[in-house]
């Protein structure tokens, strides 16, 4: 927590960061983006390769991840994306895991685990975040992969089925949020960790996907996995305080709580603003460089209004959606609640506006924009997921009406 005054002013040791990702991100990931894509394999040598640097490490995103001014993760996200969301994502899929630990782990859990998730830059690694089931999405409630205590053994019995889990079945360590008390709906739910090798824990199938083919999604099987009990976040302790917090509230009536997986996402969900930022501004600058290159009935298309005002709103776009993200940013920094859902409305709006820019960016480069040859579809494809995980823009506009309105609107 810090009461550092908001300036959109990056200090020096924020440019110099900056720089080197940027140069990471055009030197690095940029030329390897359509070859992963097409791939569509995790690009193991080009995390890798971030090791070596420092890139892909605790170490680094800690250090972001604290910076007392809340910019440092959003400019970290902004700069990698902007080189290609595919490879990123496998970059910084890891962080979300990582968030969901220290989001809900007790310090002890953090200091054993987090390091694990990324290995060392001889034998890299990756997390996995299982929230989401394929009857449970933006409906977080209905999940049903159930934890069962063994109080003989001290251990938990997860069974389940995870599904859409970046890095899931690839990953070292997997958070699995699963269901401890099915009465208590979302406040009955809690966070493990599942460790490297846990027997019963295998991948279902892998999705072949629209955008960010360079990122591993696949689905999580949970048959009777056995974790000790100090996997679960938090400790058994502080649950049992929590579940009888949550039945005293649902016997009263109840008013609302925050359950494991929401503390992560709301964690999380500036950062992911900042991503969909980094995309719209990549797929902006081919565009702005195309339109005063391609000649059409004798002068560059940009002289026409039509395609420079495109760009005019494109910049515009960009730049508010980098200002909502910045803010909650620098509220989450600065420990001020996120009262008017300032967390949601910046994903909100940052997703809404990598959609539309790639999709303007592909129109004024013509057919070219259309085709493989240029990268612009590709960021087009990838900026889809950004109304749709972390949850959906209808998702984030129900946060928003509900936390402004104070009513439970459906
Ligand atoms: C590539 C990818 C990676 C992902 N990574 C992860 C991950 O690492 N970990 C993880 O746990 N999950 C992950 N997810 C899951 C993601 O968060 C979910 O897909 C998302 O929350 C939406 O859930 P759903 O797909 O079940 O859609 P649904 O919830 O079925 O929604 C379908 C449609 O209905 C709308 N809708 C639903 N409810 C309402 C409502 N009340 N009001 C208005 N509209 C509504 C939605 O907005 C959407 O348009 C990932 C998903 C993808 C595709």
């Amino acid at each position: 927590m810090s009461d550092s005054t908001f300036t959109l002013d990056l200090n020096e040791d924020q440019k110099e960061i900056r720089e080197w990702i940027h140069g990471f991100a055009a030197d690095v990931i940029r030329p390897a983006a359509a070859e992963w894509d097409e791939r569509e394999e995790t690009p193991w040598p080009v995390i890798q390769e971030a090791a070596k640097i420092g890139l892909y490490s605790l170490d680094f995103y800690a250090q972001q991840f604290f910076d007392p001014t809340g910019l440092g993760i959003a400019m970290t996200m902004e700069e990698l994306f902007w080189g290609d969301a595919g490879i990123a994502l496998s970059i910084v899929g890891t962080g979300l895991a990582a968030v969901g630990v220290l989001a809900n782990g007790t310090e002890e859990q953090i200091g054993t685990w987090v390091p694990q998730m990324y290995g060392d830059p001889d034998d890299v690694k990756v997390a996995a975040f299982c929230s989401s089931e394929p009857d449970a999405g933006s409906d977080v409630a209905a999940m049903r992969t159930r934890a069962v205590y063994d109080e003989a053994k001290d251990e938990w019995v997860l069974n389940g089925t995870k599904t859409w889990a970046t890095n899931g079945g690839i990953a070292n360590i997997h958070v699995v949020v699963a269901v401890v008390d099915p009465e208590l709906g979302s406040k009955g739910h809690a966070s493990f960790i599942v460790p490297p090798d846990t027997p019963g824990l295998s991948q279902g199938q892998k999705f072949k996907k629209h955008g960010i083919r360079a990122s591993h999604t696949a689905e999580v099987v949970l048959e009777d996995v056995r974790v000790p009990g100090s996997c679960l976040l938090g400790g058994k302790e502080k649950l049992d305080e929590r579940l009888a917090r949550a039945r005293e509230r649902a016997r009263q009536g109840g008013e609302r709580v925050k359950n494991a997986a929401m503390a992560t996402f709301e964690a999380s969900r500036p950062a992911v603003g900042a991503q969909a930022v980094g995309i719209a501004r990549a797929a902006y600058e081919i565009a702005l460089d195309y339109a005063k290159e391609r000649v059409q009935f004798g002068r560059p298309i940009i002289d026409n209004q039509g395609v420079a005002f495109q760009l005019a709103d494109m910049r515009t776009r960009i730049d508010a959606a980098r200002l909502l993200v910045w803010r909650a940013s620098w509220m989450a920094a600065a420990g001020k609640p996120f009262e008017s859902a300032e967390g949601s409305m910046s994903k909100l709006y940052a997703g809404e506006t990598a959609k539309s820019v790639t999709a303007q960016a592909m129109q004024i480069l013509g057919g070219n924009g259309y085709t493989r040859e240029y990268p612009v579809e590709r960021m087009h494809r990838d900026a889809a997921i950004y109304t749709i995980f972390e949850g959906t823009s209808e998702i984030q506009r129900l946060v928003i009406a509900r936390t402004l309105s104070g009513v439970p609107i459906r």
